[in-house]
């Protein structure tokens, strides 16, 4: 049932705890309460305007359904320089930014919330069985290369066998010993628990879940059809709706797959990303042992469950750089898609009353803060807290890097 104009206008019970009067607070709709729409309702709501979020999804929880936001389905690694593999430098820099943003929003919740969402900034390993050597050298030179600016600062160390030990003691080649590299400054973050925390202290905002936006414009909102519905009305329209925001948006959605562990007993600390010929997969630790196995990436909107072939291809890497993953127990297959434009690009639109950001593919927790800091900022909304006094090399690790050989 749409709901009546008024309902979504009436402004949030609480008294704003920001510094922002209440005679110049905004009226703001969100289409979309995934990534995006839970970090502009957050930020907003915390300048003190009138927030309310419309989302087809029934509850703030994710259904792990294949059909909510990817947001809950992503990884959460925050790879800036690993991610040059595929991206351009702008995505580094970007990425950079993000990083220092959660680091300030996850403390901002941990002073607010009883259970902030895990967040570490300890690096990052590539490894390579040692085969795949030549593989692996081949997406190290591309990432030098597209890296040259930042190079000194953020290059893959090589690591010695005790330098890996060192780090992560777990890991090691079914068929030898594993090439592995330190990409010292990355961060991972835990995505169920971020999204669910921005919800949690949006304090004011109103959720109106089962409630697909079916369009916008400047200053409007239709919860039905444009040429029978009346618009929902508001200062500022953020359309933020993924793969859902089509036809307005030329977006489409890449599928993406990710397998849950639970590990008893394994202390991986850091994501481990193996650089394989063919079989292409990362390993993301998640508080209370658990670990996500991720990704394929296939050029198809098939949002059913996951595929034979994908499950053994994944877990099958996973087990051949950590053996103690065997007896791990395999809690959910996941899928989604991911919002991706034609060029792969994110885009971020802003006119009066209007604010759309689409595209952000593969990089959204990577790449999502440092873009919505931009677009308030241009629209004189304030901006996202930061945390710029850590160095990239944060966690402050110093292993043992093979310095005898170029990485
Ligand atoms: C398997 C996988 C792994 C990933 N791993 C990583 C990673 O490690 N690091 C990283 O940086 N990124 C990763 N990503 C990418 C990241 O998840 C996305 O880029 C990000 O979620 C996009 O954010 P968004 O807010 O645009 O879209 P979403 O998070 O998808 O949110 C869109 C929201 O819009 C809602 N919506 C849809 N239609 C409508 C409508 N008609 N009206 C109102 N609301 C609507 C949806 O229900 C949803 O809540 C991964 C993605 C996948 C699928």
């Amino acid at each position: 049932m749409p709901l009546p104009p008024s309902a979504a206008l009436a402004p949030p019970q609480r008294s704003p705890a920001s510094p922002r009067q209440a005679s110049s607070a905004l009226r703001v709709g969100i289409a979309g309460a995934g990534l995006l729409g839970r970090l502009v309702a957050w930020a907003l709501a915390r300048q003190g305007h009138h927030v309310s979020v419309f989302d087809p999804a029934p509850q703030a929880l994710p259904a792990h359904d294949g059909h909510g936001a990817a947001g809950f389905t992503a990884a959460g690694m925050l790879s800036p320089l690993a991610e040059l593999e595929t991206a351009e430098p702008e995505v580094a820099h970007r990425g950079w930014q993000s990083i220092a943003h959660w680091q300030a929003i996850v403390t901002e919740l941990g002073a607010r919330l009883s259970r902030p969402p895990h967040f570490a900034q300890s690096g990052s390993l590539m490894v390579a069985h040692g085969p795949d050597l030549g593989a692996a050298r081949r997406v190290l030179q591309r990432l030098e290369q597209v890296d040259a600016a930042f190079a000194s600062a953020h290059r893959p160390q090589l690591l010695t066998p005790p330098g890996l030990q060192q780090l992560e003691p777990e890991l090691h080649g079914s068929g030898g010993p594993l090439h592995a590299w330190w990409l010292p400054g990355e961060a991972h973050i835990d995505t169920v628990a971020a999204l669910q925390a921005l919800h949690d202290d949006a304090e004011g905002v109103r959720w109106h879940w089962a409630q697909p936006v079916q369009d916008v414009a400047p200053g409007q909102i239709w919860l039905g059809n444009p040429e029978h519905a009346q618009p929902l009305c508001f200062d500022l329209v953020c359309d933020l709706r993924g793969t859902g925001a089509r036809p307005a948006v030329p977006v489409r959605g890449v599928r993406g797959e990710v397998v849950w562990l639970h590990a008893p007993g394994l202390h991986l600390q850091r994501p481990v990303r193996l650089l394989h010929p063919r079989h292409r997969v990362y390993i993301v630790p998640r508080p209370g042992e658990r670990v996500l196995v991720g990704a394929s990436e296939i050029e198809s909107e098939d949002r059913s469950p996951m595929s034979l072939r994908s499950a053994v291809e994944l877990m099958a890497a996973a087990h051949s750089i950590l053996p103690a993953l065997a007896e791990a127990r395999i809690l959910r297959l996941d899928t989604n898609l991911r919002p991706a434009l034609p060029d792969h690009r994110p885009q971020v639109h802003h006119e009066k009353g209007l604010l759309r950001i689409n595209g952000l593919y593969r990089h959204g927790w990577l790449l999502a803060p440092a873009l919505v800091d931009d677009a308030l900022r241009a629209l004189g909304l304030g901006a996202l807290p930061t945390d710029n006094r850590q160095p990239p090399h944060a966690s402050g690790i110093v292993p043992d890097i093979d310095i005898s050989q170029a990485a």
